[in-house]
């Protein structure tokens, strides 16, 4: 049916470093103008049994260098904390964990000592503060745009650039106490934990990086911007950003990604309304990735390097087969 990571390059294979990106929870109240995960089918969310099971067999993986928990929105998983615990429990050595989130029902948009507050209690009642674990915040425009929809009960994204534009405009207040409220939180909660921290991430259109640092970012300072911002440039040509002429074409990277669905199931025809094809380079036939049925045992979807989801090439497996690579 296939071959398992048949097209991963020599030179991946051999990778001593390897992250993995699971896909905890599959959904996402956003609405982001250039979202990809939106147009990606993520699964089922499984039991917490499936990480149990999954990351007892990841414990010897001496190629693992990190990994990451992503969706949809991480923070919807409600296992989230008891996942990396399971985690710290199975893996010898403390692997860095990053938790990529929007921040929906975690970060409080209340302004003031309120607003720090109940984002120090959220975080902390999630469970996920502990030693080496990263929180990055998205905090573009794009995503101020998506919280402003949120806020205001609209459900459909922006699908013109002029659209989505005006209301990123009226999200930036609501982005700014955000990630205020944010840093503030993670700040505090890393004096509790050491090793603990929050970063904000900004991805940015091409040359947009210095409007943010200009426009929505101006009380931090340059130290704090230093220490807590994580940024790029150029989104990809997927969601909204699909038609912008100055997206840019996925093309492979240097990173040595596993994406990990664990809801999801590799098939070769589509059993459901939600199944994705992915094209099979090994004999030239569409691959499927269908909603799991057991959400306790599922074999899981796993394709190696992110541009191939992106662009639905079945470089994969199961997600025993991708411990292979990391083994
Ligand atoms: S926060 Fe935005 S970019 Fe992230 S998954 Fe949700 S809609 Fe997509």
């Amino acid at each position: 049916m296939y071959v398992p990571f048949y097209c991963v390059p020599a030179e991946q294979a051999h990778c001593q470093d390897w992250e993995i990106v699971m896909f905890v929870s599959p959904s996402c109240p956003g609405t982001c103008f250039h979202c990809w995960s939106s147009e990606t089918f993520f699964g089922l969310p499984v039991l917490l049994s499936w990480h149990e099971r999954f990351w007892s067999l990841a414990s010897n993986k001496a190629k693992l260098g990190e990994i990451r928990l992503s969706g949809g929105e991480p923070f919807l998983c409600r296992d989230l904390g008891e996942i990396i615990g399971i985690i710290r429990k199975n893996l010898i050595s403390i692997v860095p964990v990053k938790i990529f989130t929007a921040g929906y029902r975690l970060v409080s948009l209340k302004t003031g000592n309120a607003g720090i507050e109940e984002t120090v209690c959220n975080i902390r009642a999630s469970g996920v503060v502990r030693e080496k674990v990263e929180i990055h915040l998205s905090a573009d425009e794009h995503h101020a745009g998506s919280l402003y929809r949120t806020n205001m009960g609209i459900k459909k994204r922006s699908v013109k650039p002029r659209h989505a534009g005006e209301m990123n405009l009226l999200g930036i207040p609501m982005l700014q106490t955000q990630t205020i409220n944010f840093l503030r939180a993670c700040e505090i909660l890393s004096n509790e934990v050491q090793g603990f921290e929050g970063k904000l991430k900004i991805h940015a259109e091409m040359n947009r990086l210095e409007y943010h640092r200009r426009e929505i970012f101006p009380w931090l300072t340059e130290d704090a911007w230093n220490a807590a911002v994580i940024s790029s440039e150029g989104l990809i040509k997927a969601g909204g950003a699909r038609n912008m002429p100055s997206s840019v074409e996925i093309s492979p990277s240097s990173r040595h990604s596993i994406m990990i669905i664990p809801g999801a199931e590799i098939a070769t025809a589509p059993n459901s309304k939600k199944s994705q094809a992915y094209l099979n380079p090994s004999g030239n036939k569409m691959i499927y990735a269908n909603p799991c049925t057991n959400k306790e045992n599922s074999n899981g979807f796993v394709i190696a390097g992110w541009w191939n989801m992106i662009n639905r090439v079945f470089c994969g497996g199961t997600a025993q087969e991708a411990l292979e690579l990391v083994s």
